[in-house]
């Protein structure tokens, strides 16, 4: 696996507790949208159990010129490392890895049920597919608890204006007064956007309890195993 040393370039904290870090793009380093690396801080000044490395995956889309990833701020010495880490300063990657990406058959719908931070990678397949003018039907149901905590939804409603054949959902679970969906996602949520359950092909990411949730979800809708594809984060 290729292994890079690549440079911060900006940090910013893009919801409540959520930042992303935004880094220089090594020569000739490619990667299809949907993918991650390994993350590894060089010489961090603290340490812990769970070691230095973590996987992110890429928020930016392959056509961007640099990489940027972004991640819950948790009190770990990996994260306190990374959010003190100065502008100028270089990480190790490793990668890049994964299999989470869009399908090709382009009359195939394409369904995103995301929740938190599992809207990583697919922030980086809509804004690809979107560049390269893909024909797919794309839908994004992506739930937050409250509207503060809802990473990337300015970039999805641009993206929707841009892209005629995506439609964005956000769902606002413990938000009161909210005129969107509010509640967590099931499958009465999911049938006011798409009307047959065994033509798509659906996406799941982030952490495994959000996973294993939208899974018992779609079996329970009898959605073919074959149509559902997966990206588990552990360490949530
Ligand atoms: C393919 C893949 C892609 C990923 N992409 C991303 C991504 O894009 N963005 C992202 O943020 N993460 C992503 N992850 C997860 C990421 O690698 C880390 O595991 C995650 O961010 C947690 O790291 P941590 O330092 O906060 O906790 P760790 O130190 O890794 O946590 C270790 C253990 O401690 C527990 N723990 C630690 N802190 C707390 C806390 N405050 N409250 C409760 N429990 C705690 C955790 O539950 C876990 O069991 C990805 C993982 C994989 C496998």
């Amino acid at each position: 696996m290729p292994k890079y040393e690549i440079k911060l370039t900006q940090k910013i904290e893009i919801a409540q507790n959520t930042m992303a870090f935004s880094f220089e793009k090594p020569t000739g380093f490619e990667y299809r949208a949907g993918q991650f690396a390994d993350f590894t801080l060089i010489n961090p000044p603290e340490t812990d159990a769970e070691g230095n490395t973590r996987a992110f995956s890429f928020v930016t889309a392959p056509f961007a010129d640099h990489i940027a990833v972004a991640t819950r701020m948790r009190d770990t010495a990996f994260k306190r490392v990374l959010k003190n880490l100065p502008v100028g300063e270089k990480i190790s990657i490793d990668g890049p890895m994964g299999d989470f990406k869009l399908h090709k058959t382009a009359t195939t719908p394409a369904v995103f049920l995301i929740g938190g931070i599992g809207i990583t990678p697919v922030r980086s397949i809509i804004a690809q597919a979107t560049h390269e003018k893909l024909p797919h039907s794309i839908t994004l149901l992506y739930a937050n608890n409250l509207i503060p905590e809802a990473a990337f939804v300015n970039d999805f409603e641009n993206l929707a204006r841009e892209n005629a054949n995506f439609k964005f959902v956000p769902v606002m679970s413990n938000e009161k007064d909210y005129k969107g969906e509010t509640g967590f996602i099931n499958k009465e949520m999911v049938s006011r956007y798409i009307s047959d359950f065994s033509k798509p092909i659906f996406y799941l990411s982030g952490p495994a309890g959000m996973v294993a949730a939208m899974r018992k979800l779609l079996t329970e809708a009898n959605v073919n195993e074959d149509n559902i594809r997966t990206e588990e984060f552990s360490g949530y």
